[in-house]
């Protein structure tokens, strides 16, 4: 099975009826640019970039240190573009000593971009450094679960800021395409105010499943009730898809899902064109997406999106 999987390396992914799938990996560490391209992915869908930071004591990386990381990552992708995500810290991947206390519902605090924009020197400093490495390569900065007008409207003015003060001192730096990271219900339901706003969306199904369903994703306790196939979930991750068509821009999922290969028919039959996952999944993603007849797959998942209990409907059919 592996070796026959890894003959489909150099094989474009294509659907039966011609549609072009890009398949992209998420990584970690600026090494895992180069492995992903090794393995198959046409570029990076999530890089996330807070692992930079984490296991530091306290000492962070400065701009020039991150620069050299993110164009390390940048150049490991020889032209293929790369999707920096900004920090995503606090609640689940705790910075040390860091100053700031552990919070008393994690997942519901100052983490992601809410802890970048509570901290903008810190934002800037990450801002500058990517926009530097941009001018090496393709790259897309997206930022972690955004929620409100105001996250937006600050986020864009401290990517402006950060550019100003680029040019100021004179560093080189790249155009960058922005996006927002779909990862809580709110975004979902006012996905077209994101759209008027970001060059692209990637959903971060991980997030948004545990927003939805208020199921802490790190709490085994509750683990049997983190459903992707919750109709809740499909029904916003359909409507984003298709809002984000009907804009003609592009919308990838990067969670856990997009991976798994017993959900990408269902995420092709709802439009999705970008998926992002782990580059060990790559090559049985592409499988399914070879396999697949988008003709068929999308009248077949509209109807699972109208069922009681879709994952009833998914395993018992096949389009
Ligand atoms: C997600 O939430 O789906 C996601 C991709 O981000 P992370 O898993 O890093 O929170
Ligand atoms: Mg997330």
């Amino acid at each position: 099975e592996r070796s026959r999987l890894a003959r489909l390396r150099h094989t474009p992914a294509i659907t039966r009826d011609g549609v072009v799938i890009e398949l992209l990996a998420n990584i970690e560490q600026p090494a895992d640019a180069a492995a992903a391209v090794q393995a198959g992915a046409e570029g990076v869908g999530l890089f996330r970039s807070e692992f930079l930071f984490m296991g530091r004591a306290g000492q962070l990386p400065d701009e020039e240190e991150q620069y050299q990381a993110y164009r390390q990552a940048v150049e490991g992708m020889q032209g293929r573009p790369l999707t920096i995500r900004s920090i995503d810290i606090g609640a689940d991947k705790p910075l040390e000593k860091h100053g700031r206390d552990v919070f008393l519902n994690p997942a519901l605090g100052l983490r992601a971009i809410r802890w970048s924009l509570a901290e903008p020197a810190m934002f800037r400093t990450q801002l500058r450094a990517i926009l530097r490495a941009a001018a090496h390569g393709p790259v897309r900065l997206m930022f972690p679960m955004l929620a409100h007008r105001q996250e937006i409207l600050q986020t864009l003015a401290q990517v402006a800021q950060a550019r100003q003060e680029l040019q100021a001192k004179g560093h080189r730096f790249g155009p960058v395409q922005l996006g927002a990271m779909i990862e809580v219900p709110a975004a979902a339901i006012m996905v077209d105010y994101f759209l008027q706003h970001f060059d692209f969306l990637s959903i971060g199904t991980n997030d948004l499943i545990q927003y939805t369903l208020a199921i802490d994703r790190a709490d085994e306790a509750v683990a049997h009730l983190y459903d992707p196939l919750h109709p809740a979930v499909l029904q916003l991750v359909a409507q984003v898809i298709a809002a984000g068509q009907a804009a003609g821009k592009p919308v990838c999922v990067c969670g856990e899902v997009a991976g798994d290969v017993s959900m990408i028919r269902l995420l092709l039959g709802m439009g999705l064109r970008s998926f992002s996952m782990h580059p060990a999944q790559l090559l049985a993603v592409k499988q399914e997406v070879l396999r697949a007849d988008t003709r068929k797959l999308a009248p077949w998942a509209a109807q699972v999106l109208r069922a009681d209990h879709p994952a009833e409907v998914l395993a018992h059919e096949v389009a």
